[in-house]
């Protein structure tokens, strides 16, 4: 008798899921981007008891269609990305279709979603664990979407245990992530509050849709922080073809083709290159690729090295984003697209080290220059 058989479809979804949403990090930053994907100009996120009992995501962008209610947690089910093709172009943050569908096989979740032309009406959506539809009621709700999770990896019991152990931890990660979210998103208002049981609903922070980085900036991390901020305007091309020892992706980069997407920008702020300015504060560096914040330690280190060459005692503050053209990366690498393959990243490195030198060099010590970006 054969021993080797396929596992049953719930399984195989629960364990998927359980790839897809890893902590709580990961349910508020799928939310929060499909939040954004939406058009959303305004995004409250609201934990209970920091996340264990709920996470909440409200937005006012454009809503879920009634056709796509059957279809919204359906796994690979996107309205985002068509085919493979498509990922080298990429605008949205998602694309795989994965986490409302990873959601509902790991919490009691539930959407309540209206759009422009519903009225005051909306609908609320309950759904069976696979993601399949199993119920709608007529709710009141203004234009916009609000997701809620419940009892989070309440059907797995060994990471349910693991949350509640470090739920403090979890949360303070959940709060970086978002405040990297909030920094980056122009025009876009964000509240984040925590209620805990028999406590007062505390705001943890929030911004005013402000009209530039700096200013978001300025409401998470405070007036304290922007005033030893320089702008960060690094500007480079990239060659990495005539390099000696260039990798074949390098070289399939600078194809004739791409000509044009050599040119590389990093936009942002950074801390005065003074001693007694800089902070022991790592969790305040900010990387993004395109506006996707992600994980970068190649580049982060750089830019501690050089900043270590003015001012060894300290850190420096960094939001930094790195504008490359799509095809000089790749965002599928993990579940979670926090993880971003930098195609040549060695020369990039060298570059970044190299123009961030100068920036320090060049730049007025004495005066902070409040330049908008
Ligand atoms: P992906 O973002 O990769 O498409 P998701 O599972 O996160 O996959 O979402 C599935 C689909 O549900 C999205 O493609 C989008 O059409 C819809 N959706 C999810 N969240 C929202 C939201 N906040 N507002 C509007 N539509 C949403
Ligand atoms: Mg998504």
């Amino acid at each position: 008798m054969a021993t080797i058989k396929a596992i049953d479809g719930r399984s195989v979804h629960q364990i998927q899921s359980g790839q897809v949403i890893v902590d709580l990090q990961s349910v508020c930053k799928e939310l929060v981007e499909n939040s954004i994907d939406a058009g959303a100009t305004s995004i409250e996120v609201r934990f209970k008891k920091n996340g264990l009992d709920a996470i909440e995501v409200q937005d006012n962008g454009a809503g879920i269609a009634p056709d796509d209610y059957e279809t919204v947690a359906l796994k690979h089910y996107t309205s985002k990305l068509a085919t493979y093709d498509d990922l080298s172009s990429l605008q949205t943050f998602g694309f795989r279709g994965e986490a409302i569908s990873s959601l509902c096989a790991l919490s009691n979740f539930h959407i309540t979603t209206a759009r422009a032309s519903d009225g005051p009406k909306g609908t609320k959506l309950d759904f069976a664990q696979s993601g399949r539809l199993a119920g709608t009621s007529v709710v009141a709700a203004k234009q916009g979407t609000t997701v809620v999770v419940e009892k989070l990896f309440h059907n797995l019991p060994v990471r349910r245990k693991e949350l509640e152990k470090n739920i403090k931890r979890e949360y303070n990660k959940v709060l970086q992530l978002l405040n990297a979210y909030a920094c980056i998103s122009v025009g876009v208002k964000f509240s984040v509050s925590n209620q805990v049981p028999k406590g007062k609903k505390t705001v943890a922070f929030s911004t005013n849709a402000n009209p530039s980085t700096r200013d978001n900036i300025s409401n998470v991390y405070g007036a304290k922080t922007i005033a030893v901020l320089i702008p960060l305007h690094l500007e480079f091309a990239m060659d990495p073809s005539n390099r000696p020892g260039a990798t074949q992706s390098a070289r399939n980069w600078s194809t004739q083709e791409d000509v044009g997407s050599r040119n590389v920008k990093i936009l942002g702020h950074i801390s005065r290159p003074v001693v007694g300015e800089g902070r022991q504060t790592p969790d305040r560096q900010m990387f993004f690729v395109n506006s996707r914040p992600c994980n970068l330690p190649q580049v982060a280190k750089a830019f501690n090295e050089v900043y270590k060459s003015f001012n060894v005692t300290q850190s420096p503050f960094v939001f930094a984003d790195i504008k490359l053209d799509t095809n000089a990366y790749d965002v599928n690498v993990s579940p979670d697209k926090r993880t971003i393959m930098l195609h040549d990243q060695t020369a990039l490195l060298e570059n970044i080290k190299e123009a961030l030198l100068a920036l320090f060099e060049h730049h007025d010590q004495s005066v902070p220059q409040a330049q908008l970006l």
